[in-house]
């Protein structure tokens, strides 16, 4: 179901938008006083905006530029409602990013069409997103998207003197899974393992998919103990787990290397945890496998 937010100085004006939109059941949330809307879009989840273009205190326009320069917020539509009949209020209006326009007065079965089809392509544009930033096959972040979230984590930790952990975790003999029960098991064993991950590691941090059967893990305010500790239980879990389910007498073993950001250490650039943890990871696997290891200490 979705949230529109109706923005104009009349109270008269928002009474008649309300009751035609309330008809589709959508929620309706009003607002007289433009100068609040990033307020608002702060505290609810909106979906769409309807913005008057003449208000007395801020114009809709203003507001438009106002939404359009806020990263969390500026892909947000909004149809502006105008009642001039001139052009330029509009051409602005659409150059400013606004979606689409409706003229007063209302025509009802023209604002619940131009409202559906923005609330449409708005779901196209979330579901795409989603797409381009998650792991078809198992719902975790995509490679692309686990290294943006990890740089941004990386330079707020520099900045706040936060540590992080990075976990490489990597499926140990793989292809011989593969080979032995076919792809399709090999495919039904990373959705469960990234399932597993997720619900492991993801209320301290965030995870993703970085390749095959490799995936990397980020530990917000986790020390090098914490990291380990929590790798380690996880890694006990694997080797111990019945995955019946999936085909009788799997087993499965995961290795797991470990890097930690401190800000008392010189890091040549933020790719270089993410090198470190590989390599400990590399160690693990050279060592037998089913194994944490941390990277070395520089
Ligand atoms: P190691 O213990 O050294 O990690 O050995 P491994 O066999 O796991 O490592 P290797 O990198 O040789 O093999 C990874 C395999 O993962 C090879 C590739 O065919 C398989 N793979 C990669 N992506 C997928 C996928 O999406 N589905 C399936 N079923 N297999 C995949
Ligand atoms: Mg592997």
């Amino acid at each position: 179901m979705h949230t529109i937010l109706l923005v104009d100085d009349s109270e008269l004006e928002l009474k008649a938008l309300s009751s035609i939109l309330q008809k589709e059941h959508y929620t309706i949330v009003t607002l007289t006083e433009g100068s609040r809307v990033l307020q608002v879009l702060r505290e609810k989840k909106i979906d769409l905006v309807l913005l008057d273009i003449v208000m007395q205190q801020k114009s809709g326009l203003e507001i438009l530029v106002d939404i359009k320069s806020r990263n969390d917020v500026e892909t947000l539509p909004e149809i502006m409602v105008t009642g001039r009949t001139d052009a330029v209020n509009v051409k602005a209006a659409l150059e400013s990013g606004a979606v689409d326009y409706i003229r007063k007065p209302f025509e009802e079965l023209e604002i619940l069409a131009r409202v559906r089809s923005a609330l449409r392509i708005k779901d196209y544009q979330e579901k795409l997103q989603y797409l381009s930033t998650h792991d078809g096959l198992t719902g975790l972040l995509n490679h692309v998207s686990t290294l943006a979230a990890y740089e941004a984590l990386y330079h707020e930790a520099q900045k706040n003197s936060v540590p992080f952990a990075v976990c490489m975790l990597d499926i140990d003999h793989f292809k011989d899974i593969n080979d032995k029960y076919g792809h399709l098991i090999g495919d039904k064993l990373l959705q469960q393992l990234g399932i597993l991950i997720h619900n492991h590691f993801s209320v301290n941090g965030f995870a993703g998919r970085y390749g095959g059967d490799e995936f990397i893990i980020v530990l917000r305010n986790f020390s090098k103990e914490m990291a380990v500790s929590s790798a380690e239980a996880f890694r006990k879990h694997i080797s111990g787990k019945q995955w019946d389910s999936i085909y009788p007498g799997l087993g499965v073993t995961v290795s797991i290397g470990i890097s930690v950001y401190s800000s008392t250490r010189y890091f040549e650039g933020h790719q270089q945890l993410i090198e470190d943890a590989d390599d400990a990871l590399y160690v693990a696997k050279d060592k037998g496998r089913n194994l944490v290891e941390f990277s070395k200490e520089i």
